[in-house]
């Protein structure tokens, strides 16, 4: 009798959603076998949630937007688990979202978390021991769901009670697509984003800018952050010189200004905007500022070549 109530009850589910093929079909699966919905996505410096908004739009999925920027800078600065083949530290990642989806849960009344995580597909966070890791530093033993792979994994409270029928969820196991795109087809999902992407810590030059800074200032902040984004960057010592490539970071340059930063750019010709922040005590050298000024004229194709070329330096 009990079983029968709770196979009557309406359960409702908080999806992790990227916006991405996995989670949306993680989505559709579940909403097929009548489960309510809602997805759940994050911001940070790193990523955002632009793709998420878009799709979660698409298919009529409602979502929440979580910005976890400073708790998420923290755990890249310091995983517990290590980073990825960048300096992306997906398995600490994954345990910060679920454990903020776990709490919302808590506090909704949802009844269980989803992933669109498929068993295999990532070598270092969906292997089977981090599935697991992940499930239990998260505090979701038994309450985390990953629809697309369900079948392969260890069923979840709900599953045991019947009221989610394990039949009708999937097997899927490693990095191929066809059983993806296979059920894109059937869903009738015809435009979905690519696989990976949007992670700025999964990026080569964006990691490779972000251990420089940290290597100089580890207690740096998400000013700093934001401005590894633009630009070309060099470092004299412990001050940082960025030049802008073209008008649009010229004028995200400027906004990114901070006090005891630097500007400089050319008078009378129109060229880069470099800013000048320096990591070090004391005042910014001549030296440093004469270095930037060159670096300035250089990147001018219609300065490169002229003499006496005359700047504006600007402070706060
Ligand atoms: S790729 Fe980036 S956003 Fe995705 S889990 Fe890893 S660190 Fe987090």
């Amino acid at each position: 009798m009990k079983d029968k109530k709770n196979r009557n009850k309406k359960i409702k589910c908080l999806l992790l959603f990227s916006g991405g093929l996995d989670s949306i079909l993680a989505a559709k699966v579940l909403v097929e076998q009548g489960i309510e919905v809602k997805g759940i996505s994050f911001e940070s410096y790193f990523f955002d949630a632009k793709q998420a908004k878009e799709m979660a739009r698409k298919i009529k999925l409602p979502l929440k937007v979580v910005n976890f920027s400073e708790e998420h800078l923290k755990l890249v600065k310091k995983p517990r688990y290590g980073y990825g083949k960048r300096i992306n530290p997906c398995i600490d990642c994954h345990i910060l979202m679920l454990e903020i989806a776990r709490k919302m849960m808590k506090k909704n009344g949802f009844d269980f978390i989803a992933t669109g995580e498929v068993l295999g597909e990532r070598p270092m966070s969906q292997n089977k021991r981090s599935l697991k890791l992940i499930e239990k530093q998260s505090g979701l033993e038994g309450h985390l769901l990953r629809p697309l792979s369900a079948k392969l994994l260890k069923p979840i409270i709900l599953e045991q009670t019947g009221q989610i029928d394990r039949e009708k969820l999937l097997n899927i196991l490693g990095r191929g697509r066809q059983k993806q795109m296979a059920l894109a087809k059937k869903y009738g999902i015809k435009e979905y984003p690519v696989p990976a992407g949007g992670c700025l810590l999964t990026d080569v030059e964006f990691s490779k800018r972000l251990k420089e800074l940290w290597g100089i200032c580890p207690k740096c902040g998400g000013d700093d952050i934001e401005l590894l984004k633009l630009g070309r960057h060099i470092w004299d010592k412990e001050i940082k010189i960025v030049v802008g490539r073209d008008e649009n970071e010229n004028k995200e340059i400027k906004k990114k200004m901070m006090k005891k930063d630097i500007l400089i750019e050319m008078k009378k010709i129109s060229g880069p905007l470099t800013l000048v922040r320096n990591y070090a005590k004391g005042k910014i050298s001549e030296l440093a500022l004469e270095k930037a000024k060159k670096l300035t004229q250089y990147y001018s194709v219609k300065a490169r070549e002229k003499n006496n070329v005359e700047f504006n330096v600007k402070s706060c």
